[in-house]
Order: structure tokens, then C-alpha cells, then sequence
């Protein structure tokens, strides 16, 4: 399940909630797409440019809640 709050995607699985900022809707480099084209760009061969996430957000961070402990992990018999 999940939920957006402004600029704050929560998302409800069954054993954590992840909290994710996403991009800037108003953000004048991306334009709330979150990426930024670098590089050469489209060329004679039709490569694509690279994309690079805008300073606005940040892709890789997120909050994790877990919602209940592991349980106990069993020991092996030998
Ligand atoms: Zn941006």
C-alpha cells in the first residue's frame, strides 16, 4: 500500500514502512522529474544521455520503520 504525503511517499509492506522524499515538482532543474540529463546527449548513433538524480532529492535514502522484531533464530543441532 502506499500513501503520498506532499512530497513524501510511504510505503506499507508487511513487515516495515518505507518513508522516501521524493523530487521537487516545482524544481526548476528537473522540473519534478527527478533526473538530469548529463553527458553528450542524443547522438548520431542514438545513445541516450545519461541520467544523474537532481540535488533535490536523493534516490538512495529512505527511512525504514520495521513493524516487529525478527524472531530467535533457531540453533542447529550441530
Ligand atoms: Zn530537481
Amino acid at each position: 500500500m502506499n500513501i503520498r504525503l506532499g512530497r513524501w511517499q510511504v510505503e506499507y509492506h508487511q513487515r516495515a514502512i518505507h518513508i522516501q522524499k521524493q523530487p521537487d515538482p516545482k524544481c526548476q532543474q528537473c522540473k519534478g522529474n527527478g533526473d538530469i540529463a548529463r553527458g553528450p546527449g542524443v547522438g548520431l548513433y542514438g545513445e541516450e544521455p545519461d541520467l544523474a538524480p537532481c540535488p533535490c532529492w536523493d534516490p538512495y535514502r529512505s527511512l525504514r520503520i520495521p513493524l516487529w522484531c525478527k524472531p530467535a533464530q533457531e540453533a542447529w543441532p550441530f
